[in-house]
């Protein structure tokens, strides 16, 4: 399987892709994660990335999209892979088709996980107390917010224009979420 996990920052996107891949065997690949260990590992790539992130702002395009190449061309992604937080925004959408037409292979679905935006602004706020992510503030998360709802909401529009979009509602109980999901992927 290879496909795209949509949806706002706190709809349960990581976690979900954690299970989706151990269940289908292949990686999950969330490009926050990697941002966040070249941070960590004070890497060029994590000081390219590092004041876009706390800002809530996206990195550049150029520097993700170049990251992203990279993973995808890894071996253990040539099986499958679920790209979690991957692409953000129209342009990027193009460019992974780029790079999955370079490597002679086609997605299968983008799925999305939706939620109601009072719940998962709730969610983050939790989730800074417990992990100390630096962009789990109040006003980064409403630019984050801002920013899917700007630049990476319209790609459900574009996935469902290419009969991949699987929409999956998110709200509720982690293990019925992945019930859905894993349903919703084996109806494919
Ligand atoms: P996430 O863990 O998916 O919430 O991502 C955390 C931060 O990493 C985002 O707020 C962005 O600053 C950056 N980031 C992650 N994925 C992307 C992407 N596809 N394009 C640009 N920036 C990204």
């Amino acid at each position: 399987m290879r496909a795209v996990l949509l949806g706002p920052p706190g709809a349960g996107k990581g976690t979900q892709a954690a299970r989706l891949a151990e269940r289908f065997g292949i990686p999950a690949i969330s490009t926050g994660d990697i941002f966040r260990a070249n941070v960590k590992g004070g890497t060029e790539l994590g000081r390219a990335a590092q004041e876009y992130m706390s800002a809530g702002a996206l990195v550049p395009d150029e520097v993700t999209n170049a990251m992203v190449r990279d993973r995808l061309a890894q071996d253990d992604a040539r099986k499958g892979f679920l790209l979690d937080g991957y692409p953000r925004n129209p342009d990027q959408g193009v460019e992974l088709d780029t790079m999955l037409s370079d490597l002679g292979v086609r997605l299968d679905a983008a799925i999305e996980i939706t939620a109601d935006i009072d719940e998962v602004t709730k969610r983050l706020l939790k989730r800074a107390q417990i992990e100390g992510r630096e962009d789990d503030t109040e006003p980064v998360i409403r630019k984050r917010l801002e920013i899917y709802a700007t630049s990476t909401a319209p790609l459900t529009a574009y996935f469902e224009g290419r009969g991949l979009l699987v929409q999956v509602d998110g709200m509720g109980d982690v293990d019925d979420v992945t019930a859905r999901l894993i349903a919703a992927v084996d109806s494919e």
